[in-house]
């Protein structure tokens, strides 16, 4: 259910391993369990947001900082010049399986579209 608490909560509290490579106040990423591009980070907020549904005029920017985050982790690995790509999936038609938005960023290949 969408308002259950999700692993993710997990990760933010260290609670579960994650391979963390970007933490700020508001923001962490860590790399995806499983991969779809040789650089695949997930950026979540640090507060649950079940969906993109979910976002509203009193946690917008926390949506702001994830694409923040994206492109300061971009340049700090140097993908920003070849490219890359940030999804962000809704619900069961958008394929989303954890409820707490996350941004997708893949990088380090070239990728197709569209998707899937
Ligand atoms: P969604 O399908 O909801 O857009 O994306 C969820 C993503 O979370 C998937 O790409 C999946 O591989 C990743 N994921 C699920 N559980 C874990 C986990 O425990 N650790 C990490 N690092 N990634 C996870």
């Amino acid at each position: 259910m969408t308002n259950d608490t999700t692993i993710f909560d997990k990760i933010i509290s260290k609670e579960i391993p994650a391979v963390i490579v970007f933490e700020d106040e508001f923001v962490l990423g860590f790399k995806d369990i499983n991969p779809q591009a040789p650089i695949h980070v997930l950026f979540i907020p640090k507060v649950r947001i079940a969906t993109l549904n979910d976002v509203n005029e009193g946690n917008v920017d926390y949506v702001a900082k994830l694409h923040l985050a994206a492109g300061k982790y971009a340049k700090e690995i140097g993908e920003h010049e070849n490219g890359y790509r940030v999804v962000m999936n809704c619900n069961a038609n958008g394929g989303q399986t954890v409820f707490h938005i996350h941004m997708h960023f893949l990088a380090g290949r070239q990728l197709t579209w569209p998707p899937g």
